[in-house]
């Protein structure tokens, strides 16, 4: 008789959520373990507790919490935990490890504002969208003396300032979620306790005013999407060697232009600049260039309102002549007939002549967004400039830092395109070293408690990171590929996919122009329309061209800026710009190799994981969402950390514990034995089979799911 289906199903249920048929391969298992509660999919898709009053195999009869009965196929059961087990705060502690009792537990602490809980080395964060009484000088002294050890995000900065005094090595603070998730508000929180631990020389109030300076740049909306645009934020906290914060440094990426929209500041409009003069005051922009980088939002507003006149029965057109027109000139300093013209016209370079090409309202409402969102991302890059020149105090750097990355999370849409594409790529990068990571943790903990670990089987991501990466047959070699021919198409790039690589088996060409991958976190189709051109982003030599003529300093430095970047020498595909000179690296492979930088500096560190959730949609206090929830739980991979430490052996109880929690049910009494004895008397008499248990020096590792069988018997018995 075997019991290795409880390890199987619960790891299906990991792993293939939506797949069913392997979930209780063998239902008759359910009847015999006497499972007493158990979950039930209402049709509504949220799951409800019930209890179990009979079971013949095949049927099962449960009970509802209003009184309702129902008659249900015991496979579409799943097991409940014991109500000792409500509300534990580590995941990892749970018998019966599955999605509803995930989801059960962490809504049961959400409901009394505990909104944080472990899942093994992860945080997971539910965003309470109200005050909680969670912060503030109070709480980080009882982390700081360690007398609360309840999760929080206080707990894991300070564990990462031990480990790096104790290990001498340089700690990171991962945090990702979906967009108002709430990972920047939970990096403020954990700077806020480093600051508390490592402040004293003022630098600290610099750094957490970088926060909201960045926010009102990179929360910038588009008029079509929210969320459209958005960037990833690396802080790099340095300390001193007495573990006095020093000086830090800001690192930001993959901040997407989304073309064909018009950047709408919405923070700027609203106001709240105000708050942001006095955080620029704090990095010590002057005011002057605080007035630039004012006049250079307004430009960008008000370019979004220029409108154009057809000029000829050709369908040219320019720009209309008003009061948009003519404060973007006055704003930026440059003669409005530039501004007009570089509006209107793009210059060609056929051989060694330049030819002017007039352009069609949808190319100048393209040259007029260009260059709207050029002066957009170079603002953004100089500020981070600025602000980095400020926070550069120590610029000896004996000491050692503390990384805080505010990243997006892993997304799959109804309709994904190139930003989900190169953001699920960066979260699989991610997950592979996080998987790693713990890897490497539970390896250190097997080997001390002399298990045999090589029979701790783990999983990796590796064959869909290949998927990505192989030259010259991978997803960007291929996409770079097609991006180099003129006559490449978003259907000859599907195709060109679908012909290299459906025999991948993280892949699968589906109609027309979409193609699935199969990634950690679930299968996504991707689109590939607007590939070719979100991956070329071409340069619009003529907004340099504008940008130098003006008499602002600052688009003056804007435009050499621009300039240089497209002069660096690079290792990648190049693709002429707009029919001119200029050459440049496509958007995939920048994107790779700030990755591949990022990846670099996070594997020279020890890293601690925090998943933040958004509970509902609505940004309301109290509502907990099952699906949504669920959703976002596999995404942030949470499931799949769960999952893979369960693929070892992740129940631990040490020898006395055990014995005297089961000691009592052995028939024979062996209560006067040692410990370690009865313990194994007690494996025995259960009929645990090896391969599901080991015994360590002083701990027993179990599979999963074979506690839960004690623990029920032991509640039936007492
Ligand atoms: P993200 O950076 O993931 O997009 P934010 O950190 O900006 O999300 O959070 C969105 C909003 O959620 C915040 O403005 C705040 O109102 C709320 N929020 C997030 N975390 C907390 C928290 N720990 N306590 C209270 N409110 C929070
Ligand atoms: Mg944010």
């Amino acid at each position: 008789q075997s019991l290795t289906d409880d390890v199987d199903s619960g790891a299906a249920t990991m792993a293939l959520p939506q797949s069913d048929e392997r979930r209780w391969s063998d239902t008759s298992a359910y009847a015999r373990k006497k499972i007493l509660q158990s979950w039930i999919q209402l049709p509504n898709g949220n799951w409800e507790l019930g209890k179990i009053l009979t079971s013949s195999g095949e049927e099962s009869v449960i009970s509802l919490p209003e009184g309702k009965v129902l008659k249900v196929i015991s496979e579409t059961l799943v097991p409940a935990n014991p109500d000792i087990l409500d509300g534990v705060d580590d995941l990892m502690q749970l018998s019966y490890l599955n999605e509803p009792s995930v989801l059960y537990n962490l809504n049961y602490r959400y409901n009394q504002d505990m909104i944080y809980t472990k899942a093994g080395p992860v945080l997971v964060a539910v965003n309470p969208f109200k005050e909680v009484p969670l912060y503030g000088n109070r709480y980080i002294e009882a982390y700081r003396k360690r007398s609360n050890e309840s999760p929080h995000v206080y707990a894991i900065a300070d564990t990462a300032i031990r480990e790096m005094i104790r290990d001498e090595v340089n700690q990171s603070i991962i945090i990702s979620g979906e967009s108002g998730a709430g990972k920047t508000e939970t990096a403020k929180i954990a700077m806020q306790y480093l600051a508390a631990l490592g402040g004293g020389s003022g630098i600290e109030y610099e750094i957490l005013k970088t926060n909201p300076i960045l926010e009102a740049f990179g929360n910038a909306k588009t008029l079509r999407n929210d969320n459209s645009s958005r960037f990833g934020k690396l802080i790099e906290i340095h300390f001193s060697e007495s573990g006095k914060i020093s000086g830090a440094q800001v690192q930001t990426f993959l901040l997407e232009k989304g073309k064909g929209h018009i950047i709408y500041f919405i923070n700027f409009v609203l106001g709240l600049h105000l708050h942001l003069e006095e955080a620029l005051d704090i990095v010590h922009v002057s005011k002057e260039d605080q007035e630039s980088v004012f006049a250079m939002l307004a430009a960008v507003l008000w370019l979004g309102n220029v409108s154009f006149t057809v000029i000829d029965n050709e369908n040219h057109v320019e720009p209309v002549e008003d009061e948009s027109l003519s404060t973007v000139a006055k704003l930026i300093g440059c003669d409005i007939n530039e501004l007009k013209l570089s509006l209107s016209k793009r210059n060609m370079r056929v051989g060694k002549d330049t030819i002017v090409q007039k352009l069609t309202l949808p190319q100048a409402i393209d040259a007029r967004d260009a260059l709207a969102k050029s002066v957009y991302s170079c603002l953004f890059d100089w500020l981070v400039e600025q602000i980095n020149k400020s926070l550069a105090v120590g610029k000896r750097r004996t000491g050692r830092s503390i990384s805080i990355l505010d990243i997006y999370g892993f997304e799959s849409f109804d309709k994904n395109s190139f930003e989900q594409f190169c953001i699920n790529y960066a979260n699989e990068r991610l997950q592979q070293h996080f998987n790693r990571h713990l890897f490497k943790l539970e390896q250190e903990e097997y080997i001390q408690d002399g298990i045999d670990w090589t029979r701790v089987d783990f999983e990796d991501n590796q064959d869909c990171l290949s998927l990505f990466e192989k030259k010259p047959l991978g997803l960007l070699s291929l996409l770079d590929e097609e991006s180099t021919f003129p006559n490449g198409t978003d259907l000859t790039l599907a195709n060109k996919l679908k012909q290299h690589l459906q025999t991948n088996s993280c892949f699968r060409g589906d109609r027309g122009k979409l193609f699935t991958v199969v990634h950690y976190a679930g299968e996504v189709t991707y689109e590939t329309t607007g590939f070719l051109e979100k991956n070329r982003d071409l340069l619009h030599l003529d907004s340099i061209q504008l940008l130098s003529s003006c008499s602002c300093h600052l688009p003056q430095a804007f435009a050499s800026s621009m300039l240089i970047q497209s002069e660096k020498p690079v290792t990648g595909p190049l693709y002429k710009a707009g029919g001119a000179d200029s050459q440049r690296l496509s958007v995939a492979t920048k994107f790779k190799s700030q990755l591949f930088q990022l990846m670099q500096r996070l594997g020279n560190t020890t890293p601690h994981f925090i998943r933040c959730i958004k509970p509902n949609n609505v940004q309301s206090p109290g509502l907990y969402e099952q699906g949504l929830v669920l959703q976002q739980l596999r995404c942030c991979g949470v499931l799949e950390v769960v999952r893979i430490s369960r693929s070892g052996f992740p129940t631990r109880m040490s020898h006395q514990k055990f014995a005297r929690r089961y000691g009592f049910l052995l028939v024979e009494n062996i209560a006067d034995k040692d410990p370690l004895s009865v313990s194994v008397a007690i494996l025995h008499q259960f009929n645990i089979l090896p391969e599901m248990y080991q015994v360590g020096y002083t701990k027993l590792f179990f599979r999963t799911g074979q506690i839960g069988v004690l623990e029920d018997t032991r509640n039936r018995t007492l």
